[in-house]
């Protein structure tokens, strides 16, 4: 079976998550068929769709500029699964303590823009996560940080007290970049073990 998968590439690490996806459907004996969404008509053909990092205020302008920001909140409501990394999760969530950012509202988490990134700016953490039986080599770059999260939302890892991977509903979010390494199992949990997605 092909699955069809759509990563946002307005900005960010397309390739990697590109490639990630791949590995993560060859697991299951699946292929997965990659389109790059840089406007509105792609997002309703794909059973899945990923939301890479960037710069959260420029993704979430260029969403709403080409008529994507709509066809990600329907592909989320129809209960597909979605995987959105650090911006990605940033203009997920419904509040991004920063009025720059249009926040798409699937994700119900309060982010902090840059948290981490004024102690740090880049570094790596092996990190326990739920579902996985291995630490994940956890890969921050100016990550957000979430300050709070909903009631119904899962909390699937967290450093230094804050979640730092999360489940809502169709939607796993990380403030990490998951596509720097060559494991897959980030994308493998989002996308085919999310017992909260169909597609
Ligand atoms: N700090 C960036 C922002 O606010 C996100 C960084 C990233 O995606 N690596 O958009």
């Amino acid at each position: 079976m092909t699955v069809s998968a759509g990563v946002v590439a307005v900005q960010g690490d397309v390739s990697e998550h590109a490639d990630a996806i791949r590995r993560a459907a060859d697991e299951h004996g699946l292929d997965a068929e990659v389109t790059e969404i840089r406007r509105s008509g792609l997002v309703p053909d794909c059973d899945i769709l990923l939301l890479p990092g960037g710069e959260s205020t420029a993704i979430s302008r260029l969403l709403a500029r080409e008529g994507i920001d709509e066809e990600v909140k329907a592909h989320v409501e129809s209960g597909k699964p979605m995987l959105a990394t650090c911006a990605g999760l940033i203009v997920s969530s419904t509040d991004a303590n920063d009025d720059r950012v249009q926040t798409l509202d699937l994700v119900d988490a309060t982010v902090d823009r840059n948290a981490f990134g004024r102690q740090k700016d880049s570094f790596e953490a092996p990190l326990d996560v739920e579902g996985l039986d291995e630490p994940f080599p956890a890969v921050f770059i100016r990550a957000p940080l979430v300050a709070d999260v909903g009631a119904d939302v899962d909390v699937l890892a967290d450093w230094e007290g804050n979640p730092v991977a999360i489940r809502d509903g169709p939607v796993v979010g990380t403030s990490f970049h998951p596509e720097l390494t060559s494991d897959s199992r980030i994308h493998d949990l989002a996308f085919f073990l999310n017992e909260e997605a169909s597609f």
